[in-house]
C-alpha cells in the first residue's frame, strides 16, 4: 500500500483493485473477497496494520454540468477526481465556493466523509447531493443523499458514523456561484496577510485560491517529501467553562466562538504547549511548523504513529483536561 497512502506506511493489502466506472465497481465487488476498504487518495488514513480482504481504489472520473440558474452552475463530479483538479476547474471558470479549499489532497468522493474544511469554508457550503453504491445491496440503484441526509458537522458526516463503511460514494454534485454572485471568505488572518503581501486589494476567486496555495505550500509538509495526513486531531469544541479553566493558567489561550455558545480551541496550540512541536519519537514526530500535523521521518510503522498519537492525547488530557479526538481514519 506504500504508493497509496500519504503517510508512507508500508503495509500489505491482501487484494487490490481499481474501479473506473460504477459498473466496473459493481463488477469488481461481486468477485472481491471481503472485507472491502474503499480508498481515494489515501491522505486521511493511517494503516496501523496489514489490510485483509480487498482495497478498492475509487477512480471514477468526470466533471459534468448538471443544471444552472442565473447565479449558480451545478457540477456533477466523479468520486475519483482529484479534489484540487476540481478546484482548479472552478477557479479557471470563475466559479466560486471551493477556492478556500484549494490544495487539499485526496479525491472528491472522500471529501463528504469528513466534510473537508479550511479557512472558514466547508464542503457542505457548496454541496447539493452525494450519489453512492450500497455495499450491502449491489443490485440496488445508486442512492442519493441530500445535504440534509449527509448530517454534516465539523469534520464529520453520516459516513463517519451511522453509515460508516456501508456506501461507496460514486459522485458528488456541487452548486457553484458565478463570480458576480459570490461572497468571498477572507475571515482567516493568514488569508488577509497573504493578500496584503500579494498587494491585492479587491480579491477575485483566483486570488483567494492563489493565496491559499501560497500559505499551504509554506506551512504544510509535502507528503511526497515528508509523509503525513494533515491535521491528525480535530480542534476540540468545548464548553466556555473549559476555556475559562485553561485561561486560568494560560490567559493568552487562542479560541474562537461557535454559534452554539461553545468555543473551539486550536488543537495545535494545546499540543505545542505540551512541548510536542517538532519533537520526534522514533521514526515519527510532530511537524516543526504545525504541531497538529504528525509526520513520518522515514520507515515509520502504524504502531509508532499510534503510540505517538496516544502519547500526545495523554499529555493534553493530563495538562488541560481536554480529550483530543483523531481526525484521521486509523485502520487498526
Ligand atoms: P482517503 O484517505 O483515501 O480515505 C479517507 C476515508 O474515506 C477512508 O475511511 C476511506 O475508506 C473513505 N473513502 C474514501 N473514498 C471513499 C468513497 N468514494 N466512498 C466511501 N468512502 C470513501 N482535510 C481537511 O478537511 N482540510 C484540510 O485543509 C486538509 N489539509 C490536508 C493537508 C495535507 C498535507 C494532508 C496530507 C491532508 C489534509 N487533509 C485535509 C485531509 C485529507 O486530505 C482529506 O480528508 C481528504 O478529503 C481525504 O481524501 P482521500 O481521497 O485521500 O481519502
Ligand atoms: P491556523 O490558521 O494557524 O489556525 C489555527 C486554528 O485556529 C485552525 O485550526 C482554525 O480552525 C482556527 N482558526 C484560525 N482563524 C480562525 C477564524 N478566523 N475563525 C475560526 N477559527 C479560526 O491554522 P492552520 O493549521 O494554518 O490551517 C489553516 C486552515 O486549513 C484551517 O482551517 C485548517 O482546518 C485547515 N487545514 C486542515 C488540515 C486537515 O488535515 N484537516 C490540514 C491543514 C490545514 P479550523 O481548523 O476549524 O479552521
Amino acid at each position: 500500500m506504500l504508493p497509496y497512502n500519504t503517510f508512507g506506511l508500508d503495509v500489505q493489502a491482501e487484494y487490490f483493485a481499481e474501479a473506473r466506472t460504477a459498473d466496473d465497481l459493481r463488477h469488481i465487488l461481486r468477485q472481491a473477497p471481503k472485507p472491502w476498504l474503499i480508498l481515494g487518495g489515501g491522505s486521511n488514513i493511517v494503516f496501523a496494520r496489514d489490510v485483509p480482504g480487498t482495497v478498492i481504489k475509487n477512480s471514477l472520473r468526470g466533471i459534468h454540468p448538471a443544471g444552472e440558474s442565473a447565479d449558480t452552475l451545478r457540477l456533477k463530479v466523479g468520486a475519483g477526481e482529484v479534489w484540487h483538479h476540481l478546484v482548479q476547474h472552478c477557479v479557471a471558470n470563475d466559479l466560486g465556493g471551493l477556492e478556500n479549499l484549494s490544495l487539499i489532497p485526496g479525491t472528491v468522493g472522500a471529501a463528504p466523509i469528513q466534510n473537508i474544511g479550511a479557512y472558514g469554508v466547508e464542503l457542505k457550503d457548496s454541496l447539493v447531493e452525494v450519489e453512492a453504491l450500497d455495499l450491502d445491496d449491489l443490485d440496488a440503484p445508486l442512492r442519493t443523499f441530500s445535504r440534509e441526509d449527509c448530517r454534516f458537522g465539523y469534520r464529520d458526516s453520516i459516513f463517519k458514523r451511522e453509515a460508516k463503511g456501508r456506501y461507496c460514494i460514486t459522485a458528488v454534485t456541487f452548486a457553484l456561484s458565478r463570480s458576480g454572485h459570490h461572497r468571498l471568505n477572507t475571515s482567516y488572518g493568514d488569508i488577509q496577510r497573504t493578500l496584503a503581501d500579494m498587494q491585492v486589494q479587491s480579491p477575485s476567486i483566483a486570488d483567494i485560491s492563489r493565496a491559499v496555495v501560497r500559505i499551504r505550500s509554506s506551512k504544510l509538509p509535502d507528503p511526497a517529501v515528508l509523509g503525513n495526513c494533515g491535521s491528525f486531531f480535530k480542534n476540540p469544541e468545548v464548553e466556555r467553562s473549559v476555556l475559562e479553566r485553561v485561561q486560568s493558567t494560560h490567559p493568552q489561550a487562542p479560541h474562537y466562538d461557535l454559534p452554539d455558545g461553545r468555543v473551539k480551541i486550536p488543537a495545535g496550540w494545546l499540543i505545542e504547549q505540551c512541548g510536542w512541536k517538532g519533537k520526534r519519537m522514533g521514526n515519527v514526530g510532530s511537524y516543526e511548523k504545525q504541531a497538529l500535523v504528525l509526520v513520518n521521518h522515514g520507515g515509520a510503522t502504524g504502531d509508532e504513529v499510534w503510540a505517538l498519537a496516544q502519547a500526545i492525547m495523554n499529555s493534553v488530557a493530563a495538562r488541560f483536561g481536554i480529550q483530543l479526538e483523531p481526525e484521521v481514519n486509523v485502520y487498526r
